[in-house]
């Protein structure tokens, strides 16, 4: 079905950039660099000097970028890593993928973000590391997050994947943790034309063992000083994240600006929870997602009115058929019954304030 309001709109997107984006494409086709181009070092270096960071390593794909810095970490069979439930399944996939045991603790339920007061109780003498997601581009609390990492000496990797450009009292979220991991899915905020990921750290050896770790333990053509795997920045989708990298941050401050109009809209309708915003948090608002018992109702009658919406996420992990090896430490019951009241609103920089006060008109419409 042709919504008149989708819940993004990367054609719209597209049509404004084609001219940079068909250049950039079809000049890493005419000089054949698919694999290791000029491109992907330019990507490298404009993305760590935009997050203000030492490192960028261009990886395939989100997942991997959290897989290789495991990895990389030492991280494997008989560590307990500590992360949220609520959150798309490749952070919990990355952690079963080096043989580690997921470990599941609460949410903050105003920012759907890691609740730092309840990793303490999570740890035990086979925690390895703290993986706190930046979910909906909403920066976690990392300073008590930081803190609880450093005195029981634990690693803190990132989700940022639905985090690009978002700050953490006006910072860079590279600085508080070791590493952190970014998607370029094609719907995120930076989003490649296909898989692509990176990760950023301050670290030097850590980048060093990634870059080996991510093309084959390679140190020349022929000559590799561990095994590894292949997982690389593509050149072509690295020439389109160098052709949308400039847009970010004006995509960014269009995305505030769509959230305040929904915020100042929906504040007032009793029964419909919109998120909040902490003092701590410049977010970039990958989804903006409201709760209410009405969901179903709700969701239905916006379809009918022409406005595509989301759910994320309508399972949570422990929900799941997968899931398998799972310490549970949050609560379960209070997650899924959060599930079925979860609704993500159209959301993306293309939107008009037009578009945005018809999804309020109609959300108003809806309750009154
Ligand atoms: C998109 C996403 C990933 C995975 O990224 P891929 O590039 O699709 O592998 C990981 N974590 C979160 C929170 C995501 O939203």
């Amino acid at each position: 079905m042709e919504y008149s309001i989708p819940l993004l709109n990367l054609k719209k997107q597209y049509q404004n950039l084609k001219n940079d984006i068909d250049s950039a494409i079809f000049n890493v086709i005419n000089t054949t660099s698919f694999i290791k181009g000029e491109d992907v070092k330019k990507f490298e270096e404009a993305f760590a000097q935009y997050l203000n960071a030492s490192h960028c390593i261009g990886v395939a794909n989100g997942t991997d970028a959290l897989i290789l810095t495991m990895k990389a970490l030492g991280i494997g069979p008989g560590d307990e890593v500590i992360t949220v439930p609520n959150t798309f399944i490749a952070t919990v996939e990355a952690i079963i993928a080096v043989g580690a045991t997921p470990v599941l603790v609460d949410i903050d339920y105003t920012t759907y973000t890691m609740d730092p007061d309840t990793i303490q109780d999570a740890i035990t003498e086979k925690t390895a590391a703290i993986i706190p997601v930046h979910l909906y581009g909403m920066p976690c609390d990392m300073e008590p997050i930081m803190r609880i990492a450093k005195e029981n000496d634990l690693y803190l990797l990132c989700d940022g994947a639905q985090a690009h450009g978002a700050l953490y009292n006006g910072e860079s979220l590279v600085r508080f943790c070791d590493a952190i991991t970014y998607s370029f899915y094609p719907g995120k905020n930076l989003g490649a034309y296909g898989d692509a990921g990176a990760i950023v750290t301050n670290h030097n050896e850590l980048a060093a063992k990634l870059r080996l770790i991510a093309d084959h333990g390679r140190t020349d053509k022929y000559s590799h000083s561990i095994y590894g795997i292949n997982s690389r920045l593509d050149t072509i989708q690295a020439a389109v994240l160098n052709a949308k990298l400039p847009h970010l941050d004006k995509w960014n401050s269009r995305r505030r600006e769509i959230a305040n109009i929904y915020n100042q809209g929906l504040k007032d309708i009793p029964g419909l929870i919109s998120p909040g915003t902490p003092s701590y948090a410049t977010p970039v608002w990958h989804v903006y997602v409201i709760r209410t018992q009405k969901r179903n109702q709700l969701q239905e009658f916006l379809k009918e009115n022409g406005i595509q919406t989301g759910i994320h996420y309508p399972i949570p992990i422990p929900d799941q058929a997968a899931a398998v090896d799972l310490i549970i430490k949050c609560d379960h019951d209070l997650l899924s019954n959060t599930a079925q009241e979860l609704l993500s609103l159209p959301m993306c920089p293309e939107m008009t304030d037009d578009m945005v006060k018809t999804v309020v008109d109609k959300i108003q419409m809806f309750y009154s």
